[in-house]
């Protein structure tokens, strides 16, 4: 019998395991850390053999595969071992790919990704389609193919995830932006990374199609490098294109072959210049699939957003309160700090990935009138930015940042949590961080 190995308990490698269980073959888990109990509980309902706290090595360089979870880098020391005997490491998604007939329509992206991929599984559900979200974000791909039974998967790659996929096949993938982050794991090097991105359309065929962001410069660097079958439709908002979508007299405007689509930018519920984008990508999905216009309007003008992405929290004594915790790096600072009119307290900072805030500075010189730190190091934040704006303060908690800002903002300007930071200085997670702010906005 075929023994699967699976590194990583969490979300992913469980889901991997029960698939694989399911599949009828040997399978061991085992994390270097604990697993949830909860995880534990659906491993011994599978009767799959697992450790936590190590690696068994010898029961680990015994397997004939390896699927390893994307929290783990290739140069953790185990990757690395598996990897010196031969054995073949795969993503969950490339494993689970292996067992899913159904069409697949994948996004990635530097930002963007949780929030488009949310909107195209809006829009297919509207249009009756039996579909399923998977990927990075709620219950594993590989959990779904073992459990579910969806025609359709609306799944969001991180590049981690992507950088184990071989075989997978994507029907529409889109890539909505490459900015750097993460580099940390490509050497930093923007070329690994984006390349990692590209890995998105191996295996595409004439049938399938590919939905890029015409505006994004390395995007388009890279796209003249590869050779790919799948059709090609790009989205811009600063030229026109053939096929795919562009703005028109303030209309978004979609075509694909003879059939176009539109809707006026005033309508689409997601506010910002980003979220064009992500309409953009959706709106051409949905003509792919050759969804009816009135379920595209419909869907781009009532979607409600993702929690954490510039949410709207509340405004108090005329102060708009906008949570974008989920905005880790600096480019997504850049969208939210140009979607917002009118003057801007900033809260900012946590776990620095590296920034490089120049890209940022004169939209911060033009709008923002005080930065709030929350972080537990903001040396970096206070030296760039000192001579920019007239006052920084410290903080570190959620509601202190809040009672803050609250003093220093005046009446008809907004408070935006957009720390371009990790969380984890302070926070269990980014999540943790938006939902302390909104709990200090609530108790203002
Ligand atoms: P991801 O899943 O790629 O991290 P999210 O949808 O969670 O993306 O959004 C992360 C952050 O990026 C949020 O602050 C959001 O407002 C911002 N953002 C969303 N879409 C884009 C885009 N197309 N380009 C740049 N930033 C974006």
């Amino acid at each position: 019998m075929k023994k699967i190995v699976v590194l990583g308990g969490g979300e992913s490698g469980i889901g991997a395991a029960v698939l694989a269980k399911t599949k009828n073959f040997d399978v061991f888990l085992s994390d270097k850390g604990k697993i949830k109990n909860e995880y534990k509980q659906i491993l011994e309902k599978y009767k799959i053999d697992f450790e936590e706290n190590q690696h068994t090595e010898n029961k680990i360089l015994n397997a004939d595969e390896v699927i390893k979870s994307p929290g783990i880098p290739d140069k953790a020391p185990i990757a690395v071992k598996v990897k010196e005997q031969g054995i073949n490491i795969i993503s969950e998604i490339e494993f689970a790919g292996r067992y899913c007939n159904a069409k697949k329509i994948c996004i990635t992206g530097s930002n963007g990704k949780t929030t488009t991929t949310t909107l195209i599984h809006f829009l297919l559900k509207n249009a009756g389609i039996n579909v399923g979200l998977a990927g990075n974000i709620g219950k594993s791909f590989a959990m779904q193919v073992a459990t579910e039974n969806y025609d359709y998967y609306v799944l969001e790659l991180s590049s981690f995830q992507l950088d184990g996929m071989y075989e997978f096949k994507a029907d529409i993938a889109v890539l909505l932006n490459i900015t750097p982050d993460h580099l940390d794991r490509y050497d930093y090097r923007i070329e690994n990374y984006a390349r990692s991105k590209f890995r998105i359309l191996q295996n595409m065929n004439d049938e399938d199609c590919f939905i890029f962001c015409a505006d994004d410069e390395v995007t388009m660097t890279h796209i003249e490098k590869i050779v790919s079958k799948a059709k090609m439709l790009p989205f811009s908002q600063k030229t026109t294109v053939l096929q795919g979508a562009n703005i028109e007299d303030n209309l978004l405007l979609t075509k694909i072959g003879n059939n176009i689509f539109s809707i006026s930018v005033d309508d689409l519920s997601l506010k910002g210049m980003h979220n064009i984008y992500n309409s953009m990508a959706a709106a051409i999905t949905g003509k792919v699939l050759d969804i009816k216009n009135d379920t595209i309007r419909q869907s781009l003008s009532t979607f409600q957003g993702v929690e954490h992405r510039l949410e709207f929290v509340m405004s108090v004594g005329g102060i708009k309160f906008i949570n974008d915790s989920k905005a880790t790096n600096v480019n997504s600072v850049w969208y939210a700090l140009d979607s917002i009119n009118g003057k801007i307290v900033w809260i900012a900072g946590g776990t620095d990935k590296g920034n490089d805030y120049s890209e940022i500075l004169e939209l911060v010189k033009q709008k923002v009138s005080a930065i709030v730190c929350l972080g537990v190091d903001n040396t970096k934040i206070i030296s760039f930015f000192k001579d920019v704006v007239p006052v920084i303060v410290e903080t570190r908690s959620a509601k202190d940042a809040v009672e803050k800002s609250y003093e220093l903002a005046e009446s008809g300007s907004a408070v935006l949590l957009s720390p371009a930071c990790a969380s984890f200085d302070l926070f269990e997670n980014y999540e943790d961080r938006g939902k302390q702010f909104k709990q200090a906005v609530r108790n203002l």
